[in-house]
């Protein structure tokens, strides 16, 4: 089969012949038919993670060993079994829901695998799914899309839960609060896509690039204002009778992060999702004067996915645009979302 594989940290992804996996045990053989390319396929790519302050996590460190094949947000048609799979037949059409824990832990015992210390992740620390063919350790990872685009359900297990899960953690707010969204880029365009499905307060977007505010506009934002202003955290304070009731900034730059939680009222809480890196100055006695509250979230659960695609299914939340471009364009398609150039979802298909 064809893998579109890492071969040198930061280089051309190379196509490669290797050979289809045969599933043992408890696995099941996935051929691909779709695939997303995501942002963070960027930092695997280039081997690290920017903590800031020069500080960074090294991909070879966790374990990630070269040639390594990227792609966690991959469906396809099961295409074999391993003796000890279940419950799932040949040429039946899932998603793999990529998160995946060591399945030993305390944690994943407790069916909370996104928190596992050794995670398997499907595409950052196994082969995923840009390449013909990819193995899931177990069917119970194996999810149901019927009903929904196959580019739309690829991107529901990383983008999707990943703005869903963020707005679940503030779901709380009342309709006549504020929830403050920083950044329309990519996931957290999805987000505001999906926050009124999710959340009943009022959606303020917070974005430098004047298209994307536009964007923003587009897919349900209430109000839209440049942050790169000086008069912005003004406004929003104002505009808010005291500040937001709760932020999401999918960006993480230390200027957005600031921004933020400079501008929240007293007892919001700030949910960081984007992974821009960097390290930010924030006020520690500021915390407890206004009973503030800093939350990570980090994609989301099988749950999630399950009720996202539910979601999709009613009608309640309007995707994203998609760019299906064929498989053996992931070298160049990972290129451009590099250089800044997508516009909307870069998914992988394979016929
Ligand atoms: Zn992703
Ligand atoms: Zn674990």
């Amino acid at each position: 089969m064809k893998a579109y594989q890492i071969t040198q940290w930061g280089q051309p992804l190379e196509e490669r012949e290797v050979e289809i996996p045969k599933p043992k045990g408890t696995e099941v053989l996935l051929k691909v038919t779709a695939c997303g390319v995501c942002h963070s396929d960027i930092h695997i790519w280039d081997g690290f993670f920017d903590l800031g302050g020069g500080k960074k996590v090294i991909m070879e460190d966790r374990g990630l060993k070269l040639p390594f094949t990227l792609g966690h947000e991959p469906l396809g048609e099961v295409a074999g079994l391993g003796p000890g799979a279940t419950g799932v037949s040949v040429g039946e059409k899932r998603i793999a829901y990529p998160w995946i824990g060591c399945g030993q832990c305390d944690v994943c015992k407790r069916d909370q695998e996104l928190i596992c210390m050794n995670p398997i992740t499907i595409g950052t620390r196994r082969n995923g799914g840009y390449a013909e063919y990819l193995i899931v350790p177990h069917p119970k990872y194996l999810v149901q899309y019927e009903g929904v685009d196959e580019a739309v359900a690829a991107t529901a297990t990383c983008s999707g839960i990943t703005a869903y899960s963020a707005l679940k953690k503030v779901r709380h707010l009342r309709s006549d609060e504020f929830l403050l969204i920083v950044g329309a880029g990519g996931v957290g365009l999805a987000g505001i896509g999906m926050a009124k499905a999710v959340v009943k307060a009022k959606i303020i977007v917070a974005e430098i690039d004047p298209a994307k505010r536009a964007a923003a506009l587009e897919a349900g934002a209430e109000v839209v204002l440049d942050n790169s202003e000086t008069s912005a955290r003004e406004e929003l304070i104002s505009l808010t009778n005291g500040g937001p009731n709760a932020a999401i900034d999918f960006v993480g730059a230390p200027a957005t992060v600031e921004f933020a939680f400079g501008v929240m009222a007293k007892g919001a809480s700030l949910v960081l999702v984007g992974l821009y890196g960097g390290a930010a100055q924030l006020s520690t006695s500021l915390f407890p004067l206004k009973v503030n509250n800093i939350l990570g979230s980090f994609v989301g659960t099988q749950q999630d996915l399950v009720e996202l695609l539910q979601l999709f299914r009613e009608g309640k939340v309007k995707p994203v645009p998609m760019v299906r471009r064929p498989l053996r364009e992931a070298p160049q398609a990972i290129q451009e979302l590099r250089e800044g150039k997508a516009l909307g979802r870069y998914v992988l298909i394979n016929d």
